[in-house]
């Protein structure tokens, strides 16, 4: 029994060790809390949506503005394309 106790107690003193060192990381934890970041979502930057990259080159997916010329992309509106710079919108003709 008495053997038994020894070995307990050597046992739990060495077992304390690995303890402390277990409870400093969750002290530290507790100390640096997560502050609430925004996502960064690694988005495409937004230049990238009016191309399509392919083997055969670089298509355009929308139309320049017509009054402002190329450069200035349209924006895809399901049934029409509009202008965001000079407010032109070109309805498209497949849809109807
Ligand atoms: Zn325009």
């Amino acid at each position: 029994m008495s053997r038994k106790r020894e070995e307990a107690e050597v046992e739990a003193e060495e077992a304390e060790e690995p303890e402390e060192l277990e409870e400093e990381e969750v002290v530290e934890k507790k100390v640096k809390p997560k502050k609430p970041k925004p996502e960064k979502k690694k988005t495409e930057r937004k230049i990238f949506r009016n191309y399509k990259i392919s083997d055969e080159g670089l298509t355009r997916l929308r139309p320049f503005c017509e009054r402002c010329g190329p450069g200035y992309f349209m924006a895809d509106h399901g049934n029409r394309y509009a202008c965001g710079h000079c407010g032109l919108t070109l309805y498209k003709q497949n849809e109807q």
